[in-house]
């Protein structure tokens, strides 16, 4: 019998109860991560959408970063979506929060702020056959990638919302509220793969 996935999602502040109710409609073992110590089982990690300050702050207490880095060395996979994402970057185009580098990518909060708070959109993404419904709320672009980082998903004018690198995946939409399971499908694969 091949063992099941171990999946976590960091649940810290954030909208991480929404992730792990996706999760159960698979075929993986999902784990509520409070604590460092939780990590050593896991296969794939999500940072979920909250508030990037709050959560960088709250991973900055509870000494996350390096017990995440080193997991990831190990060959875990990990996502971060929206504030996920922000907390996940090589760089911000803000100062707060201090991000943990990564992925290769540069990263701009509430991208969307100015001309509308929320909105949801069809768009493409590379590796999955039909298009996805992609929930925006205050969400981040991503502003530079580079050369090892692939563009999975552009929105028609061409700003950049989801990447990868490795078994890094980011996403500045939430896909955990948008009723179709795709991009966690595609965010289990990755864990096993
Ligand atoms: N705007 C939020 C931030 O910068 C992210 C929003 C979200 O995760 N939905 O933290």
């Amino acid at each position: 019998m091949v063992n099941k996935a171990q999946v976590g999602v960091l649940a810290l502040q954030g909208d991480f109860a929404e992730h792990i109710e996706m999760l159960s409609n698979f075929d993986v073992d999902v784990h509520k991560i409070k604590n460092k110590s939780q990590l050593e089982k896991l296969d794939g990690l999500i940072i979920p959408g909250g508030e990037s300050t709050t959560i960088k702050k709250l991973i900055d207490r509870y000494d996350f970063e390096n017990a995440i880095k080193e997991k990831i060395n190990h060959g875990m996979s990990l996502w971060g979506t929206c504030a996920g994402l922000i907390c996940i970057a090589n760089k911000l185009t803000e100062k707060d929060p201090i991000p943990m580098g990564i992925i290769d990518v540069e990263v701009s909060r509430n991208w969307f702020g100015r001309q509308v708070d929320s909105f949801e959109t069809n768009i493409e993404f590379k590796g999955i056959t039909e298009n996805i419904k992609a929930v925006f709320i205050r969400a981040p672009i991503v502003t530079k990638v580079k050369n090892n980082v692939e563009i999975l998903s552009k929105l028609t004018d061409g700003t950049i919302v989801a990447v990868k690198q490795d078994k890094i995946l980011g996403t500045s939409f939430h896909p955990e509220i948008s009723g179709s399971s795709k991009v966690h499908e595609f965010f289990i694969n990755l864990t096993s793969s």
